[in-house]
């Protein structure tokens, strides 16, 4: 008692400064306590969502349960956004910023193994088809999670200084429902069409993902996190016949041969290797019906990832050009259509090193470096709508190698439950911290040379 007013008669006298900071401590011990409180609930509900997953676009139990419980928190709740997306608005009792959270909520056409006692046996429609759906990328986590976080945060209301807006978005491994030919968008860019970013307006947005690591370990960078991800489809057509006698024909195989090797030319001597490293891949090739035929078409399809918005347009006018000159060379002709599917994930080079010292309180300095992914995140497309910081979060069980775990989208890949108090936290965290930013965060030095070497 006589320390705490010992302390109290410090921060008086030192000004609102150190006043400021005081509160901020306190309400980050509070977060702390609040998620170690929600742990057993956050696994519960883990459990529950795992053994229901449901694919991108028709999460609606999902999405029924965590409205159910945002409503049951007081949220002001909107549901809806963006198809089976949920936004909730957690209005403190005191003025501040706006900050939102994110998690996704789809799962993946995959088949869950035997094992767990709440594996998944369920299955959906995948683009007019029956498949088996499983929570292989750990979006069962995630929302979990974020439904842990909005309790704590809920809990501390009355000395809450600003807004939260919980963002509970669908389809993020893109939608079960429409192609991307349809012309029809999903997931954050239908959420943000439909305006889950409006009234109020974040100042700031976070996301986490749990992917192989050192339990409850947190890992991120500055700038280019995840790649961009452009959608290739091509069709070579040329002029069917006998394969005994080719020069009547316009052979759509050997042309598609030389498209795809030609395709590595653009990455190799036309993208900038200096602005961002670049891939161009062929996934799928199908054409022909039996080794004696020169088939009329050859259809193909693949994807564009950069790191860099100038070197993204500048691979997807070569990827055309060179994929129709080719043919054109050959007497045949390639109809290329690039559907522009995600930019790179930007993480705000001051939101992160504001966030540094956060991140390393909520993972007990268990903080490191990521390299860039080259899998792709539609958490992009809000961190373009609103500064953003995307973390990741290590889950693998202490006696394995993370380097050898099973990684996302493996039947395999394992969550361990373990690590999601650390997630509940540094959510949590992340949102106070910058609801009421320490007076001079304009300030924040450029994220300069942020992690020692034993965290490379
Ligand atoms: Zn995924
Ligand atoms: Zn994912």
């Amino acid at each position: 008692m006589i320390r705490s007013l010992l302390v109290l008669t410090l921060v008086i006298a030192a000004g609102p400064a150190a006043r400021a900071e005081a509160d901020d401590a306190a309400l980050e011990a509070r977060v702390r306590e609040g998620a170690a409180a929600v742990q057993g609930k956050v696994v519960q509900w883990r459990r529950d969502i795992h053994q229901h997953p449901e694919l991108g676009d028709q999460e609606t139990r999902t999405s029924r349960l965590v409205a159910d419980h945002l409503r049951g928190l007081g949220l002001e709740v909107r549901t809806g956004v963006g198809g089976t997306g949920v936004v909730g608005v957690l209005k403190g009792a005191k003025p501040g910023r706006t900050v939102a959270l994110r998690a996704d909520m789809d799962a993946l056409p995959v088949q869950e193994p035997d094992g767990l006692p709440f594996a998944s046996k369920a299955k959906q429609q995948y683009l007019g088809k029956d498949v088996p759906v499983m929570h292989a990328c750990g979006h069962d986590a995630h929302t979990a999670m974020l439904m842990g976080v909005a309790e704590v945060l809920a809990g501390l209301k009355g000395e809450l200084p600003g807004t939260v807006l919980f963002v509970f978005q669908p389809a993020e491994e893109g939608s079960s429902v429409v192609t991307p030919a349809s012309g029809k968008t999903w997931g954050a860019a239908r959420m943000l069409e439909e305006g889950a970013f409006k009234d109020p307006k974040p100042d700031a947005v976070f996301g986490l993902h749990v992917m192989p690591g050192a339990l409850g370990q947190i890992s991120y960078r500055a700038g280019a996190t995840t790649a961009s991800s452009d959608d290739l489809q091509i069709l070579v057509t040329g002029k069917q016949g006998h394969g005994g006698m080719p020069w009547n024909t316009i052979d759509p195989i050997t042309t598609s041969a030389q498209i795809i090797l030609g395709l590595q030319t653009v990455v190799s001597r036309r993208a900038d290797l200096t602005a961002s490293p670049v891939v161009v891949t062929v996934g799928t090739i199908n054409g022909g019906s039996r080794g004696n035929v020169v088939p009329e078409t050859v259809s193909m399809a693949g994807t564009i990832r950069t790191y860099d918005d100038n070197v993204r347009e500048k691979v997807v006018s070569g990827v055309k050009l060179a994929a129709e000159k080719i043919a054109e060379g050959a007497g045949a002709k390639a109809d290329v259509r690039i559907t522009k599917m995600y930019p790179p994930t930007m993480n705000d080079e001051a939101l992160a090193a504001r966030m540094r010292p956060v991140l390393r309180r909520a993972a007990n300095g268990r903080v490191a470096e990521a390299p860039p992914s080259g899998a792709t995140e539609d958490f992009s497309l809000f961190a373009q709508a609103a500064p953003g910081l995307y973390v990741f979060l290590g889950v693998t069980p202490r006696d394995q190698d993370p380097a050898t775990a099973a990684p996302n989208h493996n039947p395999k890949f394992f969550v361990d439950e373990s690590s999601l108090g650390v997630g509940t936290r540094t959510l949590a965290s992340l949102a106070v911290a910058e609801l009421s930013p320490a007076p001079d965060a304009d300030k924040t030095q450029p994220h300069g040379q942020p992690f020692a070497p034993e965290e490379r």
